[in-house]
């Protein structure tokens, strides 16, 4: 088989964009208020949207996914140990020691490389205050099984849904799981605002301290009860989020054509594993992960021959956060084998909304050839 070039680099994600005009109508009401953050009135009116869109009573942005996930973690007042999984983004496990506290690695599910709840109450001890699970590539995780063992032993759980933005299970909002969830708006996600971020939470108390928190921990007109950090959200990025909230569902609807392509290409090939999909899940095609083991090419050989065609997958997530250099000292990735195992079999396909059929196809062919 030849296999053709594309004409130009493909890259892993491509940043959406609203048609340029409906951005510039919403920069002309900046010009003439001349408000353009501390909570305007784009914030607000982003904020009501969010939360009919992601079917949740509470929320709270913020001026990235990072900074909503470090100021929930302050905001909950949490001591001691946390356990997360290291199968996901620096962001994370930084959010966790950020605070002071001490991360508490989990192994992962090898089927959809969510936080293996199976292996949670080992890790349990009279230390832990949380869990800090990953809703990674929007797959979502045993969330009645990490709800169980969280309730019976007192454990307060943050979501990171960084990549689950619109996603559902059994028709709820994803963000209805847990104490809490953060999402991320940055740029190379389904939905964004340029930067941005955005927490759900289920008890309505914490609705002032977040907002507060993220404003430097002011809590008065002459009072400053937090030592917060600055987190708010401007008013071009939530100008931004709007336009885009009006287009993300096509955009998810081409992903998933898309998505359906690469699965009736990939699957079903000995030694290369895909995500299973969930009948009660609805998903957001944000990632296309597949898994070489025991395929023919390992993951660095397709790797590098996706590369010679100018396509650049990626090794998200190689290498796992417990084998980051930061955390040398401090961690062992084989304490988490099939973390560990996976990070070096797994590649990220290109998917995003502007990518061509015959792209995908190519790109089949390629790994297939
Ligand atoms: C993108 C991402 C974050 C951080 O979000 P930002 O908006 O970029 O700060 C956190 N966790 C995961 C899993 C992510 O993919």
């Amino acid at each position: 088989m030849t296999i053709r070039k594309p004409d130009r680099p493909i890259a892993v994600t491509r940043s959406a964009l609203p048609p340029l005009e409906e951005y510039v109508e919403m920069l002309k009401p900046l010009w003439e208020s001349a408000w353009l953050t501390n909570m305007g009135d784009y914030h607000e009116r982003f904020k009501k949207q969010l939360k009919e869109r992601l079917q949740t009573e509470n929320l709270e942005l913020f001026v990235n996914g990072h900074a909503a996930l470090e100021l929930t973690l302050q905001a909950m007042e949490l001591t001691g140990e946390v356990i997360t999984t290291p199968y996901s983004f620096a962001s994370t496990t930084h959010a966790i020691v950020r605070n002071g506290l001490t991360p508490v690695f989990c192994d992962i599910d090898p089927a959809d490389y969510t936080l293996d709840a199976e292996k949670l109450e080992d890790l349990i001890t009279e230390r832990t205050s949380a869990i800090v699970p990953v809703h990674v590539y929007g797959n979502p995780c045993d969330v009645d099984r990490i709800a169980e063992i969280a309730q019976k032993h007192h454990l307060k759980v943050i979501y990171d849904a960084a990549h689950a933005f619109a996603e559902e299970i059994g028709g709820r909002g994803i963000g209805q799981f847990g104490d809490a969830s953060m999402f991320s708006f940055h740029a190379t996600k389904v939905f964004h605002s340029i930067e941005g971020g955005a927490v759900s939470f289920r008890n309505p108390t914490l609705a002032p301290i977040l907002y507060q928190i993220k404003n430097f921990g002011i809590t008065g007109y002459e009072t400053v009860g937090y030592v917060g950090a600055n987190g708010k959200m401007n008013e071009f990025q939530a100008a931004m989020g709007i336009c885009n909230l009006r287009h993300v569902d096509e955009s998810i609807a081409v992903r998933k054509t898309l998505a359906a392509r690469y699965r009736e290409r990939l699957s079903d090939i000995k030694g290369i594993r895909l995500c299973p999909e969930r009948p009660d899940v609805k998903y957001n095609y944000a990632y296309m992960p597949v898994v070489f083991d025991g395929y023919r090419k390992n993951r660095d050989q397709v790797f590098a021959e996706l590369a010679a065609c100018d396509i650049h997958a990626r090794k998200y997530f190689y290498p796992c956060i417990n084998a980051y250099d930061c955390y040398r000292d401090r961690f062992d990735e084989n304490d988490t084998p099939i973390a560990r195992r996976i990070s070096r079999q797994v590649l990220t396909l290109p998917l995003y909304p502007e990518l061509s059929m015959e792209i995908v196809d190519l790109i089949c062919d390629i790994i297939l050839s």
